[in-house]
């Protein structure tokens, strides 16, 4: 860039947002961050399940490979949570309850094994660097993943445990996403047996007291440069600077905001609504592009209750609403959390429900699971298909064709527009690791040239 009190403005708050600009705050970048909301963190998010207890809304875990965001976490004082698996898991496939030692369903050991060997294949085709370039990039990328599972799962087991796979995976409705997308989101994420996993995997921990803290001790250090409430809609690039036209969610009025940069850190359904000037030369988001399918519910005791008897609290049903269940209690066990998950096909039509009905069908399915506990003393539903600023989570779903036609230009500048948001990292997409990731190579970009943070991130990846 860029000397000392270049103009950038940032737009979201969210993790990706935050980290590239205090990063480019610390460069002496005179910064603005614009967020739609009136708070900041956007798919991480705290909802307070008692006065003292606050539960993860959006995102929650994190593992050994996370390694940009532990070194975040650490840096701003924060700390772990260990996820706990003690005890047995609960099943219920269509309607009969089982309980067991392991983890896995009990359904058939081979047609399963035959499932993972399939996908590991498919995981191993996917050039990590650059998925569009993959051997057979554009057959997969054509091939949605409910056609895949039609031609080539034959074992009913294997098809019934499918969907509970991607579902929890990826909050994915199999029909939407592409065969490409699946096996780059796997494979981005560290491979299919360590993104599944608690212990040593992606799901070790949780940030203690909740992941929303990370955010605002981000927006601790960036202060005043955070204004809430503006919902950026047009980007103009004009002359030697940029102008970046912002509504008031409050009162309705118009700003402008002059910088000499931008860093776009939305979701790309939401960067696709705003209004570039001079046009984009390629989308940001197609039709085919999906919203993530994800509910997320909490279910509040006094205590684990489910440890005395017995169980993990780790449940999968391979009907709705609650696809899988997991113990999220604080780790000082002042209160017993159960977070329930409702995701792929299933997430729309519990999203269509009034609140009520929401919770009724919720308290029902925890009936069944777990028919020794006494009712939650409280139910929370965080609804994110309905969120107008997240459009979905965990993270965007590229449908048929999306990464032949998305994929190269994720992240190339557009002039003075640059691109940030988990969705523009070819590492951890999707997570929490991949939104510290783009976030700070979109800052590299501005304070050390393009090229210098492709290499950088090369390095990195190495
Ligand atoms: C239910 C759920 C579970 C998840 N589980 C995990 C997990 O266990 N582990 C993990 O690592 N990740 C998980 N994730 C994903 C993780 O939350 C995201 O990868 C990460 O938070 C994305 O950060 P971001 O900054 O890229 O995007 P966002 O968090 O979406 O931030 C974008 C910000 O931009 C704002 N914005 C949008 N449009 C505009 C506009 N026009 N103008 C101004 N501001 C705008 C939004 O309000 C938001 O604050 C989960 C997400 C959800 C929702």
């Amino acid at each position: 860039m860029t000397g000392a009190d270049t103009r950038v403005v940032v737009v979201g708050a969210g993790l990706a947002g935050l980290t590239a600009a205090v990063e480019l705050a610390t460069a002496g970048a005179d910064v603005t961050v614009l967020e739609a909301r009136q708070r900041v963190g956007g798919r991480m998010h705290g909802i307070p399940m008692s006065s003292t207890v606050i539960a993860d809304g959006g995102a929650a875990y994190l593992g050994v490979r996370h390694t940009e965001l532990l070194a975040m976490i650490r840096e701003n004082g924060l700390g772990l949570a260990s996820t706990e698996m003690l005890g047995d898991s609960t099943f219920l496939l269509s309607d009969e309850r089982t309980t067991t030692a392991s983890r896995v369903p009990p359904l058939d050991a081979v047609a399963l094994g035959d499932l993972f060997d399939r996908l590991e294949s498919l995981v191993a085709e996917v050039c990590a660097e650059a998925p569009w370039a993959s051997p057979r990039a554009e057959y997969l990328d054509g091939l949605t993943v409910a056609r895949w599972v039609a031609e080539e799962l034959e074992h009913p087991a294997a098809r019934a445990f499918f969907p509970m796979f991607i579902g929890e995976m990826m909050a994915a409705d199999p029909a939407r996403i592409s065969v490409l997308h699946m096996a780059f989101y796997l494979r981005s994420g560290g491979g299919i047996r360590y993104l599944n996993a608690f212990k040593g995997g992606a799901q070790e921990w949780r940030i203690d007291g909740g992941a929303h803290q990370l955010c605002e001790a981000l927006a601790r250090r960036l202060g005043n440069r955070i204004r809430l409430g503006r919902d950026v809609d047009a980007v103009e690039q004009i002359g030697d600077g940029v102008l970046v036209h912002s509504t008031s969610t409050v009162d309705g009025m118009a700003s402008e905001h002059r910088a000499d940069y931008v860093v776009v850190a939305i979701p790309p359904l939401l960067a696709q609504q705003i209004e570039f000037r001079p046009g984009l030369p390629a989308p940001r988001a197609t039709p085919a592009t999906g919203r993530g399918c994800a509910v997320k519910v909490h279910l509040s005791y006094p205590s684990p209750i489910w440890r005395e008897h017995g169980l993990s609290g780790w449940s999968v049903s391979s009907d709705g609403p609650l696809l899988s269940t997991v113990d999220d209690s604080p780790s000082d066990l002042s209160a017993g959390i159960l977070t329930g998950f409702v995701t792929g096909a299933a997430a729309a039509s519990f999203s269509a429900l009034s609140l009520p009905e929401k919770a009724d069908a919720v308290l029902a399915h925890a009936r069944k699971l777990f028919p020794q506990l006494p009712a939650p003393t409280r139910c929370s539903v965080t609804d994110w298909l309905a969120d107008r600023y997240s459009k979905g989570c965990y993270a965007a779903l590229f449908g048929p064709g999306d990464w032949m036609r998305l994929g190269p230009t994720l992240t190339e500048p557009h002039g003075r527009v640059h691109w940030a948001g988990t969705e523009t990292s070819l590492e951890f997409f999707g997570l929490m690791e991949g939104a510290i990731r783009s976030g700070r190579r979109a800052a590299h970009e501005l304070i050390y040239g393009a090229d210098v943070a492709a290499d950088s991130r090369k390095a990195t990846a190495q």
